[in-house]
């Protein structure tokens, strides 16, 4: 074997899986594998709901943004074989066999076992969490009665955030101007509520003093409700029952009672790694997490077989060879017991 025939596989085609892609296209055979025809650029998902941009603009195909030295399969892997070296793609009769596993699968939301939450909230990841979120927010719009009496309008206009981290914060912002526009636009009495419901003491909590106070005066001129040292315990159709943190006051809250929706956000931080297969425990015993943009929170593991051909550093590349050096000793030591 020459040093650039090893065969790269890299599963997920989002920041982490793309990039290292991009990076290591002349280091070996590389296929990246993606359940969707394109990459997502998350940032912008607020401005897609807000129609500010179109899909095109934010999630363009994979195939369009690798080189053609990357081969790019679309399918939801559904096992991996570690011990064989050997992937398996929904709808491929034959498994993908590497000798480099990239896995970068990303996060799912972590919903903490919270009643009701995964079947009465929407997560905000994915283009389509985005439209439905949009069609929700209308659906509520669509309720109120052009004659209703102001508290009408807001209760029926209710949308509770979970989550007061970056993610909420911004997605919080950008719901109450849209709800707004659309009570103006619409001739409607009242206002719209939005609130923030975030179980630190403070919203962005790691992002500073300054950045905080901007925070907050932004969310204060918005007109949303913020509610800090509060957990959510239970989430139904209509309703969010929480508790503040402290122990002395134990108070139950129907924060959105009337409320026809409730979007849950979670920054990466509380979400989990997505599970590819029946069970995902063999990542932490036999795994090298990499970090590959430092600017970004990356999920990205890496295997390497032994019998793995040397690896070609490519030039001005974020994936260097010294992250694999760890994981290629993981796996020669497993190996040799
Ligand atoms: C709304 C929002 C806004 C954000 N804004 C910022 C920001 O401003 N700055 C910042 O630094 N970070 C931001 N983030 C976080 C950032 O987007 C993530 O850190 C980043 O996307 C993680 O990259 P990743 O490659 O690990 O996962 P992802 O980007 O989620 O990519 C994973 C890919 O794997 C695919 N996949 C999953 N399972 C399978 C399977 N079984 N088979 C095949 N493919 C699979 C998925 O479809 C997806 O394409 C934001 C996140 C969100 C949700």
């Amino acid at each position: 074997m020459t040093a650039n025939n090893a065969r790269i596989l890299i599963i997920g085609g989002g920041f982490g899986g793309l990039f290292t892609a991009l990076d290591l296209s002349d280091a070996g055979e590389i296929t990246l594998i993606n359940d969707e025809d394109h990459f997502l650029f998350k940032p912008m998902l607020y401005e897609y709901l807000s129609g500010e941009v179109e899909a095109w603009h934010i999630a363009p195909e994979c195939k369009e943004l690798l080189d053609e030295k990357v081969r790019f399969v679309q399918g939801k892997v559904t096992n991996i074989d570690l011990d064989a070296g050997v992937v398996s793609v929904a709808g491929r009769a034959e498994p993908l066999s590497y000798d480099v596993l990239v896995f970068a699968p990303g996060a799912v939301t972590n919903y903490a076992g919270i009643e009701g939450a995964e079947e009465f909230s929407l997560p905000f990841r994915a283009l389509n969490d985005a439209n439905r979120l949009r069609r929700r927010m209308t659906e509520a719009l669509d309720h109120v009665q052009p004659d209703a009496a102001p508290q009408d309008t807001r209760s029926a206009l209710t949308f509770a955030v979970v989550g007061g981290g970056a993610s909420g914060v911004e997605l919080s912002t950008k719901m109450a101007d849209l709800l707004r526009d659309a009570v103006k636009r619409r001739a409607l009495k009242g206002e719209p509520r939005v609130l923030i419901i975030e179980m630190a003491d403070r919203l962005v909590p790691g992002m500073g003093e300054d950045l905080r106070r901007f925070v907050e005066g932004a969310l204060h001129e918005s007109r949303i409700e913020v509610h800090t040292q509060t957990r959510v315990v239970r989430v139904t159709e209509r309703t969010i029952t929480s508790n503040t943190i402290s122990n002395t006051l134990n108070w139950r809250r129907r924060a959105s009672s009337g409320s026809p929706a409730c979007a849950l956000v979670r920054w990466l931080r509380a979400s989990k790694l997505k599970k590819i297969g029946a069970d995902c425990s063999w990542l932490s015993a036999r795994c090298k997490r990499v970090n590959i943009r430092t600017s970004l929170r990356l999920a990205t593991w890496l295997f390497i077989r032994t019998s793995c051909p040397p690896l070609r550093e490519p030039p001005n590349s974020h994936f260097r060879s010294q992250d694999c050096a760890p994981a290629m000793c993981a796996r020669s030591s497993k190996r040799n017991h």
